[in-house]
């Protein structure tokens, strides 16, 4: 275990890329400055298209490019250092404003993708966020604690697998020793393979997917709950898959049903104690979860191109809708899950 990063404020910095563009002028998660960025940087981050229109309208078609990523192929878990094109998670334009302030974070999957850009979210809005991830991804989480320790807020690292009963039930513990207090858990992490034939699923593959998807979900949440106040909340990452399962996916897809029904459970036991608990609903999102065997390689050319916007979505665009459940602002929504799919029908 890291120890965590304290500092006296929270900041929001400026950052520059090395186009030279400082991007922390725009705000936000989708920028509306000039239309000159839109092709991605090899291996640098994935900034945003500025399809700027009139009056900070955002084409949400261009907002981020359509990207075409070559076929590829990492092991699991994969890195999101060593994708092509790189995804964007924020860092660049997420501009906080105290949402968050003073609260405590655990996130799981937070080094990466989805995980990532909550994280850097978070934190800006002002929370100390405990980061869980496989020790495997170490390079990723360094590579955000960069992003995050110009934020001013604690940050604690807490690496292992989330299969391990004996590790997942001490992330809260740990979580509460170092920051004192524990107020939004996002159950995140996701593990995801792709298999053709049902008759070539193993058990290994089954267990271990149900492990970390569902079983770890349900722990983590269990933990939370006992050491939760009111106006704390609980947001799981679900899928689009729920509802609309790929057939190479059918253990991945039944743990995300899962989770949407344990969602809506545990918020009308939690509600009552004025614990929210909501979840959120990924479309196609460029993360290392993909190339890692969660496709076959030969989809990944035309990821998201299916969706109603014709593109894959960017880490970057979850992160407001986590950084909504977990603030005031959603007070009265328990329950739900918001899909932030590119345009799909959901139940
Ligand atoms: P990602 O690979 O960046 O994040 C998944 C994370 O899960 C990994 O970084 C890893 O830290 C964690 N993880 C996997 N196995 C683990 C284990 N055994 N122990 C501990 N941690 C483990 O990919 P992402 O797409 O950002 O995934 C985040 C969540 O979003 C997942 O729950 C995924 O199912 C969900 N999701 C993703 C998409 C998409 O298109 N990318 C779509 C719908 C839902
Ligand atoms: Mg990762």
């Amino acid at each position: 275990m890291t120890a965590p990063h304290e500092h006296d404020s929270v900041s929001d910095p400026a950052h520059s890329d090395e186009t030279g563009h400082d991007w922390s002028d725009e705000g936000g998660a989708l920028p509306d400055g000039p239309a000159t960025l839109g092709a991605h940087t090899r291996g640098g981050p994935h900034p945003p298209n500025r399809n700027h229109v009139h009056g900070g309208l955002v084409d949400p078609r261009t907002a981020f490019p359509k990207i075409e990523p070559p076929e590829q192929q990492q092991p699991e878990p994969g890195l999101d250092q060593k994708l092509e094109p790189r995804a964007y998670r924020g860092e660049h334009t997420y501009r906080g404003s105290g949402r968050l302030r003073g609260r405590n974070a655990l996130i799981t999957g937070a080094d990466s993708g989805i995980g990532a850009a909550v994280a850097i979210a978070f934190a800006r809005e002002g929370a100390n966020v405990a980061l869980a991830y496989l020790p495997a991804e170490q390079p990723d989480a360094v590579e955000i604690d960069k992003i995050l320790d110009e934020t001013g807020v604690k940050v604690l690292h807490l690496p292992g697998d989330l299969a391990d009963v004996s590790y997942r039930n001490t992330l809260v513990h740990k979580t509460l020793g170092a920051f004192g207090g524990l107020d939004i858990l996002v159950n995140n992490a996701g593990k995801q393979l792709s298999v053709e034939d049902i008759d070539e699923l193993s058990d290994e593959q089954i267990e271990q997917t149900f492990a970390v998807n569902v079983f770890a979900t349900f722990a983590l949440s269990r933990d939370a709950a006992r050491v939760m106040e009111p106006g704390s909340t609980i947001i799981n990452t679900t899928s689009i898959q729920a509802y609309s399962p790929s057939p190479h996916l059918l253990d991945y897809a039944s743990t995300k049903a899962a989770i949407n029904n344990f969602t809506k459970g545990l918020a009308a036991q939690l509600g009552p104690k004025g614990i929210r608990v909501n979840a959120v609903a990924p479309g196609p999102i460029w993360t290392p979860l993909q190339p890692s065997h969660g496709q076959p390689p030969e989809k990944l050319t035309s990821f998201g191109h299916d969706t109603w916007l014709g593109r894959a979505g960017q880490p970057a665009e979850l992160a407001p809708t986590y950084v909504f459940l977990a603030s005031n602002e959603s007070s009265y929504i328990l329950g739900e899950t918001l899909n932030v799919n590119g345009g799909r029908a959901t139940p």
